[in-house]
C-alpha cells in the first residue's frame, strides 16, 4: 500500500475485510505476510478497484 497515494476511500477494506481494516482516520492497515491463496482473487479485485492506484500486490 502506498501511504502517500492513498486517499482513505476505504474501498479496499470493503472488498477485502479479511486482510484490510481501517484505522481511526480511515486509512487501511493491511495484514502482514502473503495473501492466502484462497483470497487471491479478492485481493486482485481490491487492488484493481483502488481509485488512487495505491494498493498493489507484490509477487
Ligand atoms: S481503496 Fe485505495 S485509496 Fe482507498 S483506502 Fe484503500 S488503498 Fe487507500
Amino acid at each position: 500500500m502506498d501511504p502517500i497515494g492513498c486517499r482513505a476511500h476505504g474501498l479496499c477494506a470493503d472488498l477485502l475485510p479479511e486482510l484490510v481494516r481501517l484505522d481511526e482516520w480511515g486509512f487501511p492497515v493491511v495484514a502482514p505476510g502473503a495473501v492466502p491463496a484462497a483470497l487471491a482473487t479478492e485481493a486482485r479485485r481490491a487492488a484493481a478497484a483502488c481509485p488512487a492506484l495505491a494498493l498493489r500486490l507484490q509477487r
